[in-house]
């Protein structure tokens, strides 16, 4: 098998691992079908359970030849209902229910949740969001004991639910002692990418990450951003993060529904602007989980999202608990490869210096894909250790197809989620005849609309360092190919 890498979407897809996916064969199908990373959601499972998902990805990226990069998704302090007196729990409108402590309560017309200090902190007036969102109860009255609230939306109920709470300023802390646990055995397994749910200031970021640091763990930490809080710091959790999650999940229960549009495009511009990479993620295919095709409104989602700027988007069910998971990939990878083409290459003239780069490397790479604009070249291909060169590439949207080369693996994995980059290992990246070869010869094999990428005549820039100066790539080079 060999996944035909330049003849797919620059946008990058990340898949949710489940019972819908998680055998070797069908996670090397995913490959196959366009996903560049995979997202474990601790929210289901234990550890032993994720390291088998984590083992099956592994050889499945063996198999392929691709190696996937693995996002560890940290449930955070979501809270959620104890067990129900029954299942599921009709909620008519105008129905009286109660939260009281402890978290099982057998008593008709109570609630418990998993948030100790939820009748503390609750007060009269609040809303109280069950089941996505579907139900809501208003808080009537608090005494020491109770909160007595009433459902002003119906529906039904099940025990372990989400609970959400707009607007209700809670003192929770950013991470529970599973989410630790869970974040300490990522640090031990090289984990690429670990996301952080609920996330609510620029500390709770910090918080994991010294964790992490503590570890000596070098995961990129992805902020989810699904809380009113979130966005109001919005600026500052973008800069202390490694990369941002726009969850539209919680997101669109915590903030109306209608808000949620326009606040994804101001993350992903945000995001944009300080350079860093980001994710859209939650229902972009929804119908898929039923259906082979999906709706026009979801190709629509899909798209803007593209349009919008996002490095990656992210499918949930669609491929964890979903009938047609790989029907869901290739669409998703079909939509982003048409809507791409249309997209005219931008250069982001607003983004900042990265941090801790040589600001030769940022020029030198922006200039080596002047060059190939300029002369027509089929493919750039960048030398990078870290992978910051690469992501200054992808920050220009240019659609020349762009090979970034790296001698570490962890790196490989990690640019997965970089738009327009395809990541490739090799064990010598300072020798630059013996790179363009290997690249060359990867080249040869891809095509692009079944045309090949690279013919004979055609030009090729490379973007690599040379040892006069230790550190940064400050070499633009021009080859033809014989
Ligand atoms: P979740 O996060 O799937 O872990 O809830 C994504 C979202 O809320 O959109
Ligand atoms: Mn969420």
């Amino acid at each position: 098998m060999s996944r035909p890498r330049l003849n797919e979407a620059r946008t990058k897809i990340v898949a949710t691992v489940g019972p819908a996916c998680d055998s070797v064969s069908q996670l090397a199908a995913l490959i196959e079908a366009g996903v560049d990373v995979f997202r474990i959601n601790s929210a289901h499972g234990s550890i032993s359970q994720h390291a088998e998902k984590l083992a099956n990805i592994r050889e499945a990226s063996e198999q392929t030849g691709f190696p996937a990069g693995v996002l560890l998704d940290l449930a955070g302090p979501k809270i959620r209902l104890g067990h129900l007196s029954s299942e599921p729990l009709a909620c008519p409108l105008g129905a009286r229910f109660a939260f009281v402590r402890g978290n099982d309560s057998q008593r008709e017309g109570e609630l418990t949740s998993t948030y100790p200090r939820l009748i503390d902190e609750l007060e009269p007036g609040d809303r109280v969001m069950l089941a996505d969102g579907m139900v809501a109860l208003q808080v009537e009255s608090v005494t020491a004991s109770r909160a007595e609230c009433v459902v002003v939306a119906a529906g039904e109920i099940r025990s372990r639910q989400g609970v959400n709470l707009p607007g209700v300023k809670l003192s929770v802390a950013a991470m529970l002692p599973s989410d630790i646990e869970n974040a300490i055995w990522a640090a031990q397994n090289e984990i690429d990418f670990i996301s952080l749910s609920f996330v609510r200031t620029p500390e709770d970021v910090r918080s994991l990450k010294d964790l992490l640091n503590s570890y000596e763990c070098r995961a990129l930490v992805i902020a989810k951003i699904e809380k009113p809080e979130a966005l109001a710091n919005l600026e500052r959790i973008v800069q202390e993060a490694d990369g941002i999650m726009v969850a539209r999940g919680d997101l669109g229960v915590e903030i109306d529904v209608a808000e949620t549009p326009v606040a994804q495009k101001r993350i992903i511009a945000t995001c944009k602007r300080l350079m860093k990479p980001v994710i859209v993620a939650t229902q972009m295919l929804e119908s898929m989980h039923h259906s082979p095709r999906p709706t026009r409104a979801e190709a629509s989602d899909v798209a803007n999202a593209v349009l919008d700027g996002t490095d990656a988007c992210m499918l949930s069910g669609e491929t964890a608990i979903g009938s047609f998971p790989q029907e869901s990939v290739a669409t998703m990878d079909r939509i982003m490869y048409k809507t791409e083409q249309s997209i005219v290459a931008y250069q982001n003239p607003e983004a900042v210096d990265v941090d801790d780069m040589h600001r030769a490397t940022h020029a030198i790479t922006r200039a080596g894909m002047e060059v190939a604009e300029a002369i027509g070249s089929k493919l750039i291909t960048i030398a990078t250790h870290s992978g910051g060169t690469a992501w200054v590439k992808s920050n220009t949207r240019s659609l020349i197809p762009t090979v970034a080369v790296s001698d570490h693996l962890a790196s490989v994995r990690r640019m997965n989620l970089f738009w327009g980059i395809e990541p490739i290992f090799c064990e010598d990246i300072a020798d630059t005849s013996h790179l363009i070869e290997q690249v060359t010869r990867w080249a040869c094999d891809q095509t692009e609309n079944g045309k090949n990428v690279i013919r004979p005549g055609d030009t090729m820039v490379v973007v690599s360092g040379s040892d006069v100066v230790a550190g940064a790539d400050n070499v633009i080079s021009v080859h033809t190919l014989s």
